[in-house]
């Protein structure tokens, strides 16, 4: 096997393995290969969309792309003329035209390979809940500048782009300029309301750097002290799974399973005093959207007409049923399958983690209604 991709598996399989890192398998990873002396030219292992980051082997869950071709999309001119919608649907057409491998079947490099192709060999881009209180906080920046000072080359920022060509040519621009300065690439990268890019020349730097990136995150976060309240009854739980079933059938026109969660974090934001407000700021980050219509709906009462208005007046406001619901002194209720559910879970978890400490940091800075709208019509 190639060692480029011995890496890969490597890298994807070590941090696929830690939940804290990848909600719901999302992140994703590369390595660039030394120039082919066989086939002439230079070459990134990359991970496919479509499986989870901690799944990869030797036979699936990766793709191999031609460097020069993926890196030859962003820079293509003629792009920024196309309407969003268009040109993202042409970015993922020539990505996977970009793929050279003997690989069957319709697997998708990840959309986010051309973030990949400007960094250096190994690349790891992750989502991670310890790096979300900084980048959506609105003094995230500064905060994490403090916190990587000691650095040799510093860290860096990049404000937030549209996720796919919008991102990917912000990035090109930071990275070409962040060269000229230092005479290198950077090695850790937070893109705000969005995640972590990491990049080194050996897939052992590259996972050092993760870790020492969260651990250095970690110690500034907490969880805010909530005094125990007694576990809510199943007889509470089993109506309120009803009524959200029942209002979301009549309003959608169609049935769904409610799934209902009550762990560590779910119960201390359910009896938390103040989350009511931290949700009330939008959506964090393109996942919120994309998995859960938008943030945790807070119910205070669990009153059938009460849950029936709230749900109605979210439908009318998104256009989408939002898939969860944070019922207060109970727990989280989610709309979906058992597989969608559980990734809900996560995001919302991590989202109210997430509030709660970016108020230490200047507040919560969410996305704004044009960023929303952007996901909203061309998925991410
Ligand atoms: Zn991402």
């Amino acid at each position: 096997m190639d060692k480029a991709l011995l890496a890969l598996i490597k890298i994807s399989r070590t941090v696929g393995k830690n939940g804290q890192l990848t909600q719901g398998g999302s992140g994703n990873t590369s390595v660039k290969m030394a120039p082919d002396q066989v086939e002439g030219g230079k070459f990134m292992f990359i991970k496919a969309s479509g499986t989870a980051i901690g799944d990869m082997s030797a036979k699936k869950g990766w793709r191999r792309m031609r460097l020069g071709k993926v890196r030859g999309i962003i820079e293509d001119k003629k792009l920024s003329k196309l309407s969003s919608k268009k040109r993202e649907a042409q970015i993922a057409r020539r990505l996977l035209a970009a793929c050279s491998d003997n690989t069957k079947g319709n697997y998708r490099p990840s959309i986010e390979s051309n973030l990949h192709s400007f960094l250096d060999k190994c690349v790891i881009h992750l989502h991670p809940t310890a790096v979300g209180a900084f980048i959506n906080s609105k003094n995230g920046k500064t905060e994490l500048q403090k916190l990587f000072a000691m650095e040799k080359f510093p860290l860096l920022w990049v404000p937030y782009a549209n996720p796919g060509y919008g991102l990917a040519k912000k990035l090109l621009v930071l990275c070409r300029r962040y060269e000229k300065k230092y005479g290198r690439l950077p090695q850790i990268v937070f893109l705000q309301k969005h995640g972590l890019l990491i990049s080194a020349a050996t897939e052992k730097e590259a996972i050092g750097l993760v870790s020492i990136t969260i651990e250095r995150c970690k110690k500034k976060l907490s969880m805010p002290a909530v005094k125990k309240d007694k576990k809510p009854d199943a007889k509470t739980i089993k109506a309120v799974k009803l009524i959200i079933k029942d209002v979301f059938s009549r309003n959608m026109g169609k049935n769904e399973q409610v799934h209902f969660y009550n762990n560590k974090i779910i119960s201390i934001f359910a009896n938390y005093a103040d989350t009511k407000r931290l949700l009330q700021s939008g959506p964090l980050e393109p996942g919120e959207i994309v998995y859960c219509n938008g943030p945790a709906v807070w119910l205070e009462e669990t009153e059938k007409n009460q849950i029936a208005d709230v749900l109605k007046k979210q439908i009318k406001k998104r256009g989408k049923s939002p898939a969860a619901f944070l019922v207060k002194k109970v727990g989280l209720f989610v709309i979906g399958t058992a597989k969608s559910a559980s990734v809900v879970r996560q995001v919302v978890s991590s989202s109210l983690f997430v509030r709660y400490n970016a108020q230490k940091f200047g507040g919560i800075s969410a996305l704004t209604k044009a960023e929303q709208n952007f996901i909203y019509n061309c998925g991410a």
